[in-house]
């Protein structure tokens, strides 16, 4: 069998949810309390019947603190998982942000595998802000590149969270 290992950021606003996916992936657990990030590093395998998933998972803070650690973390990494919350528009913005910071610093960006991701999706309908739609345009209209995907996720309800980590395979497989 094949396997791939990856050093995978996970960038986005406070409070999206980056923390809560990062749990529910490594440890299939969740938790109500929001509790402030700074910098945390995992390692896990993961089996994908064919292929093996290694990743090196960096779990960082939101809110664009700590900029010498998010440049830190943005040149080091291999892939992304940029982070909003449907339920908050401004994510989108700050998700919008991560994104051109990884452009300006990674002359190599083209090639680097990005998972867009719109997490809390098990939330009612009246308190969606952001439709999937919007996101897709902006995604696959003003920045077209080839390693990207949009999708959305619940680490509350664990929905979607595997399939995220699965994508990163197929997006670098993309010859
Ligand atoms: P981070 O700052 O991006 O790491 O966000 P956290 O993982 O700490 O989560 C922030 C808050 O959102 C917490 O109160 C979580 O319980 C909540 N949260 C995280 N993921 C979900 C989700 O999928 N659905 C819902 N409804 N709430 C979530
Ligand atoms: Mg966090």
């Amino acid at each position: 069998d094949s396997e791939y290992r990856v050093r995978l950021v996970v960038l986005g606003g406070g409070g999206v949810g980056k923390s809560a996916i990062v749990k529910r992936f490594l440890s299939n657990t969740f938790c109500e309390k929001h509790r402030p990030t700074v910098e945390d590093l995992h390692y896990k395998e993961f089996d994908f019947g064919t292929m093996t998933l290694k990743v090196d998972l960096l779990d960082t803070a939101g809110d664009l603190q700590f900029p010498a650690m998010r440049r830190l973390s943005i040149a080091n990494a291999q892939a992304f998982l940029i982070v909003y919350s449907i339920d908050n528009l401004s994510s989108v913005g700050i998700m919008k942000q991560c994104f051109e910071e990884i452009r300006e610093q990674r002359a190599d960006f083209q090639e680097i595998p990005v998972i867009f991701v719109g997490n809390k999706s098990d939330l009612s309908p009246e308190k969606r802000e952001v439709p999937k739609e919007d996101v897709a345009e902006w995604i696959f209209c003003d920045l077209p590149r080839l390693r990207t995907k949009l999708m959305e996720c619940s680490a509350k309800d664990n929905v979607n969270i595997k399939e995220l980590f699965k994508g990163f395979l197929h997006l670098a497989k993309i010859p």
